[in-house]
């Protein structure tokens, strides 16, 4: 996972530096307390999940 500052909504794109957009949320069967976010770039449509602890969502 990078270690780079990102919102829930947006994260930037390893692939072309664009803004990646958040597109799906889901919850990890494995790992209870945490959810999968599902970004897409819009420049290059490159995809990439980030696993959040749902706790530090409040
Ligand atoms: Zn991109």
């Amino acid at each position: 996972m990078p270690d780079v500052a990102k919102t829930d909504a947006k994260t930037p794109c390893e692939k072309c530096h664009g803004t990646m957009k958040l597109v799906k949320i889901e919850p990890l069967f494995v790992e209870p307390d945490m959810m999968q976010h599902t970004f897409v770039c819009e420049n290059c449509s490159h995809q990439a999940a980030f696993k959040f602890g749902k706790g530090l969502l409040g």
